[in-house]
């Protein structure tokens, strides 16, 4: 997986942001409007400049202006020729061969922004969020849990990529603050439920993807045909209420216990900058139903951390080591599942993997499981405990595909935990 691409950007090895990377996101500069950037190293290229100097005036863009908008949608419905061209004519911006950028100081001035002075927003506007529930270990862990060993998997789970419909209007851009939520709570010796602020705060660490092109009402996307609508992915994390889930979840599944929240990185990285981490989808037992199936189906690997830091530590902690490839449920099977019943999914959906656990310890993306339901609590490198997340804790979760001297990275997603009103 080494790369022959090289920028006049110096770029460090360990940068989430080289050449090869190039993912997309919402910015809004200082007095400025929001518009759409790629980044590089620290640095933001202005795609609204570039389009106004002509830059992305062939027949892929349909003679659209995409960049200025304060959101990815125009340029995700635009679909893969577009996405592939916008690529390809940055990466010969930025080469280290191409004079256009490297030897005009008043252009790269115009184009270029830090982005330690910019504000990042949502990339999307999100109409729809699906989440999927799609690692084996998470779900026989949390199955485990509640039926025992012998009945952790429900008899669906290994026939089709479960999966319930989230709510958009709270998704949000890390570093937005997270309010610890209140609710109905039953607890165990009680007759009754009580009023009180969640006692059993988590994280979920996933991934999510957003949708390009739409699909119509009444016609399923084909298997084969499914990664056309998937522009990228970013970093996830549902933020959840565990006693307030458990009272409230039956018989028709998650409601306010993860409504309250959801928070995602603001950076999407394209399916284009991660075709060098495909790996074959692994052998599925039983064989999924024919819809589900594809020859070519991939997973991708993917390397995720959570790290949690409390108001009282120095340096953040890692408390979850896993991988992409942990899920069982691909990207395509996910979507030809979503629309198998002619459901249609729009430009700027996000459809969110589940929490991804390994089959390892360190590799569980939850402290439902890595505490075991509280039983085992965390122990920290100062000294503090955690059964779940306390006021004033921040986490964050990061991840990278690793190629040959770079990087593909996602950024972080993080959100530091206030209080209840
Ligand atoms: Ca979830």
């Amino acid at each position: 997986m080494s790369s022959p691409l090289r920028s006049f950007i110096d770029v460090p090895v360990d940068s989430h942001f080289p050449i090869e990377n190039l993912p997309f996101g919402v910015f809004q500069p200082k007095g400025g409007n929001a518009r759409v950037g790629v980044a590089i190293g620290d640095l933001i290229v202005d795609l609204s400049v570039l389009e106004e100097l002509g830059h992305f005036r062939s027949p892929e863009f349909q003679d659209q202006k995409v960049f200025s908008e304060d959101s990815l949608n125009r340029f995700l419905a635009l679909g893969r020729p577009a996405w592939r061209k916008t690529r390809e004519i940055l990466q010969r911006l930025l080469s280290a061969e191409t004079p256009t950028l490297r030897d005009d100081a008043r252009l790269r001035e115009k184009v270029f922004h830090a982005q330690k002075d910019v504000v990042m927003k949502l990339p999307a506007r999100i109409g729809n969020y699906t989440d999927f529930y799609s690692s084996y270990h998470h779900a026989h862990n949390v199955g485990t849990m509640l039926r025992g060993p012998e009945n952790a998997l429900m008899p669906n789970w290994k026939w089709l990529p479960v999966a319930y419909h989230g709510r958009a209007s709270s998704i949000v851009v890390s570093g937005a603050d997270v309010r610890r939520p209140q609710g109905q709570i039953k607890p165990p010796d009680a007759s009754a439920p009580i009023f009180s602020p969640t006692k059993s705060l988590d994280y979920e660490l996933e991934m999510a993807f957003l949708i390009g092109p739409r699909n119509s009402l009444g016609e399923p996307v084909p298997i084969d045909r499914a990664v056309d609508h998937v522009f990228g992915l970013v970093l996830m994390n549902d933020w959840s209420a565990r006693d307030i889930q458990a009272w409230e979840y039956q018989p028709l599944g998650p409601f306010l216990a993860k409504n309250f929240c959801t928070s995602i990185s603001p950076w999407v990285v394209t399916l284009e900058a991660l075709e060098p981490f495909r790996e074959p989808l692994p052998q599925q037992d039983p064989e999924p139903l024919p819809y589900l199936r594809w020859e070519n189906d991939f997973t991708l690997d993917i390397r995720l951390e959570a790290q949690l830091q409390t108001s009282s530590m120095k340096a953040p902690h890692v408390i979850t080591r896993t991988n992409f490839q942990n899920l069982y449920w691909s990207i395509a099977q996910q979507l030809a599942h979503h629309t198998v019943n002619g459901c249609n999914l729009q430009a700027g959906d996000l459809l969110a993997s589940g929490t991804i656990s390994g089959a390892t310890e360190e590799s569980r993306g939850c402290m439902l499981e890595l505490t075991w339901r509280g039983a085992n609590p965390l122990k920290l490198p100062n000294g503090e405990t955690r059964k779940w997340l306390e006021d004033g804790d921040t986490l964050a979760i990061t991840g990278w595909a690793q190629g040959n001297g770079y990087r593909v990275g996602f950024g972080e997603v993080s959100g530091c935990i206030l209080p209840v009103v």
